[in-house]
């Protein structure tokens, strides 16, 4: 079959209601499904860059796809020379080249909720679904007194704080000092910008960094880290430096459509030290048919998805 060939989909996602990102707003994302077919079978995956995160664009993974005139074998080795420069697509590649276990995932994982805002109303929905930890953003407006009292009237839950690299210095301490004084705060997530120095004096005790992680190349960090399957790189390398990783891991959704939340879920799953995954992540956008899995607190993979009747549909 000559090192194998590949199709791809473009598709767009509008969101029910535009999502607040480290961005701003975002009203709806473009994401890249690849079907890859070699003597071995037929795989699939999703190129899903997220608003804020430097990888490369839709347009610029499209444009490599289409250098490589649908062979397979021309596009890997043009992924795997591009190194950090296409982690999004060399991600995608290991969805398609793990295909065969991908799809027979059907366990699933612990996930937090995702609430909709920082109130006790909101919070304490997610906590109704039956989600025992549940990620709050740090919107501008948000002080230490309202997540004070978050805690206080709902009980119970824990609670992960993700700034989006949006707090000058001053602030990015008080909230560090606040979550580890805070045994119901999992973490603060992504307190400072991407490459603010700031870090370095807030230390990683609970610490995590999201927009600054991206690959394993990226950083040195010994605090937890977010890492979303979509943005990782090479899932192989990225398996070799979790091996030997001491600190915290977690798995995060970039809001996939079912190929990418399949994939996503299994790379997750192999890894047993990680915590609560990030994947609240459903019923976000329009109703397009580009979800199939079912939401909740269990995190679960799809038995039994006829895969080639998804990606014939969307086609
Ligand atoms: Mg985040």
């Amino acid at each position: 079959m000559n090192g194998g060939k590949i199709d791809t989909l473009r598709v767009r996602r509008r969101f029910r209601r535009p999502l607040q990102t480290g961005r701003g707003p975002v009203e709806a994302v473009d994401r890249l499904l690849l079907r890859t077919e070699t003597d071995e079978g037929v795989g699939y995956g999703e190129v899903a860059p997220w608003p804020g995160f430097p990888t490369e664009t839709i347009e610029q993974a499209v444009e490599v796809v289409r250098s490589a005139q649908g062979s397979l074998a021309r596009l890997s080795a043009v992924a795997a020379a591009a190194r950090d420069t296409l982690p999004c697509l060399r991600a995608a590649l290991s969805s398609c080249a793990h295909w065969s276990e991908i799809a027979g995932y059907a366990g699933n994982l612990e996930g937090a909720g995702l609430a909709e805002a920082a109130t006790a109303e909101a919070v304490r929905a997610k906590a109704t679904e039956g989600f025992a930890t549940v990620k709050v953003k740090l919107a501008g407006t948000t002080g230490l007194a309202d997540v004070r009292a978050l805690l206080a009237d709902v009980p119970g839950v824990r609670l992960r704080l993700d700034a989006n690299g949006g707090l000058d210095l001053a602030a990015a301490r008080a909230w560090t000092e606040f979550a580890r004084a805070e045994p119901r705060i999992d973490f603060l997530e992504q307190p400072l910008p991407v490459g603010h120095p700031g870090y370095a004096s807030l230390g990683p005790d609970k610490v995590a960094l999201d927009e600054s992680f991206l690959t394993p190349a990226g950083i040195d960090w010994a605090g937890p880290v977010v890492v979303k399957p979509a943005l990782v790189g090479d899932w192989d390398a990225f398996r070799a430096w979790r091996a030997t990783r001491v600190g915290p891991v977690v798995y995060s959704s970039a809001f996939e459509t079912a190929i990418g939340r399949q994939a996503a879920l299994w790379l997750a799953a192999q890894d047993p030290a990680g915590g609560a995954v990030g994947f609240d992540t459903l019923g976000r956008f329009e109703l397009d048919g580009r979800d199939r899995h079912a939401g909740g607190p269990r995190v679960r993979g799809l038995l039994d998805q006829n895969w080639e009747a998804f990606w014939q549909e969307l086609a």
